[in-house]
């Protein structure tokens, strides 16, 4: 690995460390090529401190070390992509990430999909009589209708997808399979689970 540690007078180069599984940006350090070497041959990720300005080990102090997994360098070899295992929160404030973010992985769109639908729940807590006009929705009244019905509509539409599955309409099969996600989705946050969970057991089982 070629890294230009000269590019920049003071011999240091970013490291960006990511979450090797949640592929969260977890914090941001610098290196220099001691660093660098030491990282590699400890595998706990060591920086070079600018404040400190001596070698730091994060997690010296806290415990909280960052269990090295993989380094990748960029396109012009001035930059690090640090993905590590980390052992605790790894801001000095306590939390997950430097910017104050849980360590959870994201499902990108269906994530966002999961919020909507975690809004309509919390909608569907409170008494119908002091719901808004304009906050009658489909999903609100599937959980109204309670974890019963809404899994008789994942099966309706599993079977559905199951009899598109066996013609040639591509575009009907497809249709029907994200309405048998979508349910999923209510019927998961209805029983109280997110689909991390799910992910988690496929992982556990890998
Ligand atoms: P640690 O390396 O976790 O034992 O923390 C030792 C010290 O390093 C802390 O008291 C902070 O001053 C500093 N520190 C720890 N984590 C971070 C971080 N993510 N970003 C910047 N400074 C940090
Ligand atoms: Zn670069
Ligand atoms: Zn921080
Ligand atoms: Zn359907």
């Amino acid at each position: 690995m070629e890294i230009d540690f000269n590019k920049n007078a003071d011999g240091l180069v970013p490291a960006i460390i990511q979450d090797a599984s949640t592929q969260k940006v977890l914090m941001l350090g610098y290196m220099n090529e001691e660093a660098f070497l030491k990282t590699n041959r400890t595998k706990q990720v060591t920086f070079y401190s600018r404040t400190k300005q001596r070698l730091w080990t994060k997690g010296e102090e806290s415990g909280n070390f960052l269990e090295l997994v993989d380094i990748k360098l960029d396109c012009d070899n001035d930059t690090l992509l640090i993905q590590v295992n980390p052992k605790g929160p790894v801001c000095h404030k306590g939390t997950d990430t430097c910017w104050a973010e849980e360590n959870t992985t994201s499902f990108g769109f269906i994530s966002e999909l999961e919020g909507i639908i975690e809004s309509r729940h919390k909608l569907s807590q409170t008494e119908p009589e002091l719901r808004k006009e304009n906050e009658s929705s489909y999903v609100v009244s599937l959980f109204d209708k309670g974890i019963n019905k809404i899994a008789q509509k994942v099966g309706e539409e599993a079977v559905e997808t199951v009899i598109e599955a066996k013609d040639q309409n591509d575009e009907l099969f497809l249709n029907e399979s994200a309405d048998l996600l979508f349910h999923y989705l209510i019927l998961l946050k209805a029983k109280g689970f997110k689909l991390e969970d799910v992910v988690g057991i496929l992982k556990n089982r890998h």
